[in-house]
């Protein structure tokens, strides 16, 4: 991927399940061409070309993509600079695959070739860790999580049973979700402890008011703080690393959708579009043009308004399927990240 930008977008198209091969024949919608990172989209009348920073096919691994999106975003958040990792798709699409790992993946599988860019971020940032440490004797290393979901606008502790929680923006600190929770962590295995106890209560909040979590948005984000003593003199770094698992992007039904579903989709199509609409004046701004970012228009942007732009990283990763049974959604994902970022 290009180094110099600071804002990537990657597609990933996941392979069919039984359903749509059986169904659909295993008919296909779209081609993929990894060499010019270029997927293009069945059309009528004619084939139409979508290029993005970073296109990975039904072949790529795991490790692949974390080496190509997770790593460098990584590498750069122990240099003291923000990152933040966006998943992004209609539900089904390969999103907390991509983040996680599969479903049946638990806190025991620290090794599994399975696991996705979250749990590979944080085993990489541990043993990096661990490695300067090494180097530079003087060197001290603080790191916390947190885990916060937003459904409907509003922000819940995924560690914590607090609900409602609120954004604050105060000169010294910044932006800030008021009275979240924040564990510090010391390695790989009790960060992820963390991860699978907030996943739980994830699944739990979402039974319990009859909700699926697709429909919400789930934040994870470690903050690395560094301070090494060069020539007396505190030289003191901190960032935030978030691991962002969108709600699902796809359209409701209108006959389905009433009440607290309408709610629900009305928000969730709001707050992906404030994403793709903070996204796009990010990059018009790293091209030099002069934008207002609109951070305040939604919970996520706003939450993410200090991590975002300047030099932070962002990489949001569009997660497609390739049969003819998701054209329109794999067409709405294609063109999202196409807005949020023409190449
Ligand atoms: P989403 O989070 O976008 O709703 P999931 O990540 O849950 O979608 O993916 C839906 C199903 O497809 C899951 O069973 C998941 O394990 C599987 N899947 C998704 N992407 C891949 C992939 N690249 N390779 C293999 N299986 C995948
Ligand atoms: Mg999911």
């Amino acid at each position: 991927m290009p180094e110099n930008d600071n804002v990537k977008v990657a597609v990933r198209v996941r392979p069919q399940n039984t359903k749509e091969r059986e169904d659909f024949s295993g008919n296909r919608c779209l081609e993929v061409d990894i060499s010019s990172n270029k997927i293009t989209l069945d059309s009528k009348p004619t084939p139409k070309p979508f290029i993005y920073d970073f296109v990975g096919d039904e072949d790529i691994t795991q490790e692949e993509i974390f080496e190509v999106i997770g790593m460098p975003i990584a590498s750069s958040c122990l240099a003291g600079y923000n990152g933040t990792i966006f998943a992004y798709g209609q539900t089904g699409a390969g999103k907390t695959f991509t983040i996680l790992g599969p479903s049946t993946l638990d806190v025991n599988d620290i090794e599994s070739t399975q696991r996705g860019l979250l749990p590979r971020s944080i085993e990489f940032i541990f043993s990096s860790v661990k490695k300067e440490i090494k180097r530079c004797s003087g060197l001290e290393f603080l790191i916390k999580c947190s885990f916060l979901e937003i459904y409907n606008e509003q922000i819940n502790d995924l560690l914590s049973d607090q609900k409602n929680l609120q954004v604050r923006e105060d000169v010294k600190k910044g932006v800030y979700v008021d009275n979240l929770q924040q564990e510090t962590v010391a390695n790989y295995e009790e960060t992820l402890e963390l991860l699978y106890k907030g996943i739980r209560n994830r699944h739990v909040g979402a039974t319990s008011m009859n909700k699926e979590s697709s429909r919400s948005h789930s934040v994870f984000t470690l903050a690395i703080e560094s301070k090494e003593k060069q020539d007396n003199v505190w030289n003191l770094r901190s960032s935030l690393f978030h691991l962002i698992d969108l709600a699902g992007s796809e359209r409701q039904k209108s006959t389905e959708t009433m009440g607290e579903r309408l709610k629900e989709a009305g928000m969730i199509n709001k707050s992906l579009s404030v994403l793709g609409n903070v996204i796009n004046s990010l990059v018009d701004i790293s091209e030099g043009k002069n934008r207002h970012v609109h951070y305040r228009d939604s919970k996520l942007t706003f939450l993410l308004k200090d991590s975002l732009g300047g030099n932070s990283k962002t990489c949001i990763i569009a997660n497609v399927s390739s049969s003819s049974a998701a054209y329109g959604e794999t067409l709405s994902t294609l063109r999202f990240a196409e807005r949020a970022k023409m190449v």
